[in-house]
């Protein structure tokens, strides 16, 4: 079987082809970043015109790469949400024209379970039960996954995602949107030992997350700088170190308690933040201390992209699943604890 996949959901408009047989065919991306880049964020308007733009031309070139027509594809999968309402309309509508077209099954896929899933695309992916970390721009959340749609939620952010926080105190520090790999490369030059900010929600039992404390945190400290006039190119890299080490630690204390409270010995780690190299050292270190194994999705597949929405779509659709045909899906909120496994088709 083979499967388009097409992600439009915020900021990447995202198309592959996976293939039973063969694996990834191809897959392609446009990100939007330097045209969100002037107004410091995804602006959601013209993020949907343009998936519209680039989408059909993105597919061409995908089919051209993998050596395919639109007549060879088996079925279609979109991401239905959560996202941008109206960026999730723009793959989904895409989805449905073609799948009528063609007379091929089409179904929307949850976006968080794509990110979930997209270590599977991996030369030695993770076998089920396993513990993921999703640590993404919208989401930070630890779950048990003990198989295709089998999701125990063990613990997520109350208020801001590590993501989102990597992207404002990114703004803090007057750099470029999307902050993370920013903050990442300042932190580099930053001395460790010179500010310390706190590990948010460490302190008591739990696996609930918080990062919006943090973010104030940060601004107090550049603020501080400031006001002592010392904030100089040096004391920017120290604060986003602090600011790195923090959210970090954070991440790699819920992930030891969280394999520790379910026995597990595998850890997933996904979406945009999992490109953190800080956070890949330390877990790292963290599993070879108890013969534990980390897996990741390849660089380009740690955000946004089609074919971990390929790659889902097959799962489900190989089961029977498939949406009504007309029915499109776009769904903005959508929690990952209403996924059901597919039934056997
Ligand atoms: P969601 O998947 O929750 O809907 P999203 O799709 O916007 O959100 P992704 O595209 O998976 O999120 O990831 C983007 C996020 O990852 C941004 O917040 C970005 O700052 C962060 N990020 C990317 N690279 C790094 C890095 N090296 N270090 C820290 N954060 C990073
Ligand atoms: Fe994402
Ligand atoms: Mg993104």
């Amino acid at each position: 079987m083979r499967v388009l996949g097409i992600e439009t959901s915020c900021d990447e408009t995202g198309v592959a082809v996976y293939d039973t047989e063969r694996g990834l065919a191809a897959d392609a991306l446009h990100s939007q970043i330097a045209m969100h880049a002037e107004y410091g964020g995804v602006v959601p308007e013209l993020a949907s015109r343009d998936h519209t733009r680039r989408l059909l031309p993105l597919i061409g070139r995908v089919l051209d790469e993998a050596g395919l027509c639109r007549a060879d594809l088996d079925a279609i999968a979109y991401t239905a949400g959560p996202g941008l309402v109206g960026a999730l309309m723009v793959g989904a509508s895409t989805a449905h024209g073609l799948a009528r077209a063609l007379d091929i099954p089409v179904l929307g896929v949850h976006h968080m379970e794509g990110h979930l899933l997209a270590p599977m695309l991996e030369a030695s992916p993770p076998a089920f039960p396993f513990v993921a970390l999703l640590v993404s721009g919208g989401h930070t959340q630890l779950v048990e996954v003990a198989g295709l749609g089998r999701y125990r939620l063990l613990g997520e952010s109350v208020d801001d995602a590590a993501g989102e926080a990597f992207d404002k105190a990114a703004k803090m520090l007057g750099l470029d949107y999307p902050g993370g790999p920013a903050v990442a490369r300042l932190a580099e030059d930053g001395d460790p030992a010179r500010l310390r900010f706190p590990r948010p929600m460490t302190d008591r039992p739990g696996l609930d997350f918080s990062f919006s404390g943090l973010k104030t945190h940060t601004l107090t400290a550049i603020r501080r700088l400031e006001a002592d006039g010392a904030l100089d190119q040096a004391a920017r890299a120290d604060v986003a170190r602090a600011f790195e080490e923090a959210v970090v630690d954070t991440l790699v204390i819920k992930c030891r308690r969280a394999l520790d409270a379910t026995g597990l010995k595998r850890l997933v780690v996904a979406g945009g933040v999992s490109a953190n190299v800080r956070l890949r050292d330390r877990l790292a270190r963290e599993a070879d201390k108890r013969a534990a194994t980390v897996y990741y999705p390849r660089g380009r597949f740690c955000t946004d992209n089609g074919a971990m929405i390929a790659y889902v779509g097959t799962q489900r659709l190989l089961a029977g699943e498939r949406d009504t045909l007309g029915e499109m899906k776009a769904v903005p909120r959508w929690p990952m604890d209403g996924l059901q496994p597919p039934e056997e088709g």
